[in-house]
């Protein structure tokens, strides 16, 4: 991370994407900016509202980079769109094929994909000494190639992956098995003969399944069992449905949060050239759940 050495006085940066008024993002950047005595600025800048309605991406990246911006964040649905509009790529970006932080510097834009490392980092502190001979993803979509690749580095030995559109378990299953030579990649159709014939010490869920908008779970509840680790990335609620029924069985969690939070400690020290605190992060992005009360009379 060449970066690391330049410190800056400020912070300005923004996060393209739809839809996404509600994110924990600007939060997080600006109250770690705020902390480290940064004059700190990020921006929503969402392509769905209506003063955007006739911009591009291409528009939106040259306007970042004419204000002065020190990078973007990208989500929904231009991760893979913008690669195109990049100077250079990291070996992160490149290995998963999707961009979801934009450092601008010298005239130069620069993607790096901020998730694999957020998981990855998530999984080895949230889930230390958990056997990883034999993970099962479910869920080869954008967040599940980030996620596959971690699990990689995190030492799992045989990955299975699943999902319920069968080609993109075989593709992400070809892509790891490329880019993570060491690990064993399998897709797999059907999770009850998984179980009953090879069963993983652990599975992540990928998949939207449990987000508020989307309730239900990825696999039957009769599967978990309390030797499985199960983790998911969904973090909205914190507490899908999926972590309850394990926690029930027995089983060790890991919520999304941490990812969500350890992408944007990545993006922030990318942005900066300083070194974030994931626990302060943390804690702000907490405060989306435990809003402080608000004082009488104001
Ligand atoms: P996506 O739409 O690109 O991929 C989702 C994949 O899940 C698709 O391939 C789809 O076919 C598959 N799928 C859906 N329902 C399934 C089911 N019941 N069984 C098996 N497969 C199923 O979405 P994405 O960008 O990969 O995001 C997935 C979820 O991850 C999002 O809902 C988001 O909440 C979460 N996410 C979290 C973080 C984080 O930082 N914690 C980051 C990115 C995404």
């Amino acid at each position: 991370m060449a970066q690391l050495d330049r410190p800056r006085e400020t912070l300005l940066a923004g996060l393209i994407g739809r839809g996404i008024a509600a994110s924990r993002t600007p939060r997080m950047h600006m109250a770690e900016g705020g902390a480290q005595g940064l004059s700190s600025v990020y921006r929503i800048l969402d392509m769905d509202a209506p003063e955007r309605a006739e911009l591009s991406l291409s528009d939106m990246l040259k306007a970042a980079e004419a204000s002065g911006f020190d990078g973007l964040n990208v989500t929904y649905p231009f991760k893979i769109e913008v690669m195109g509009l990049l100077d250079d790529l990291s070996e992160n970006a490149r290995t998963i094929g999707a961009v979801n932080t934009v450092v601008l510097k010298d005239g130069r834009r620069v993607g790096h994909n901020t998730d694999l490392w957020g998981f990855a980092q998530s999984f080895r502190t949230g889930l230390p000494e958990v056997p990883r001979d034999h993970a099962l993803l479910i869920g080869a979509g954008g967040a599940g190639v980030a996620v596959a690749h971690a699990l990689a580095d995190c030492g799992v030995r045989r990955l299975s992956i699943h999902d319920s559109d069968p080609d993109r378990a075989e593709r992400l299953a070809a892509q790891v098995a490329a880019n993570r030579p060491e690990t064993t990649t399998a897709a797999v159709a059907d999770l009850a003969a998984l179980f009953e014939t090879d069963r993983p010490d652990g599975l992540v869920n990928a998949t939207p399944m449990g987000m508020a908008k989307l309730p239900g779970m990825a696999l039957p509840a009769a599967l978990l069992d309390p030797a499985l680790w199960v983790a998911d990335i969904v973090y909205f609620p914190l507490e899908t449905e999926l972590l309850r029924a394990a926690r029930a069985a027995g089983c060790r969690v890991l919520p999304g949060s941490g990812m969500a939070v350890l992408q944007a400690v990545r993006a922030f020290e990318l942005f900066t050239g300083r070194p974030a605190d994931p626990a302060r992060m943390a804690a702000t992005f907490d405060t989306f759940d435990h809003p402080a009360p608000i004082a009488a009379g104001t």
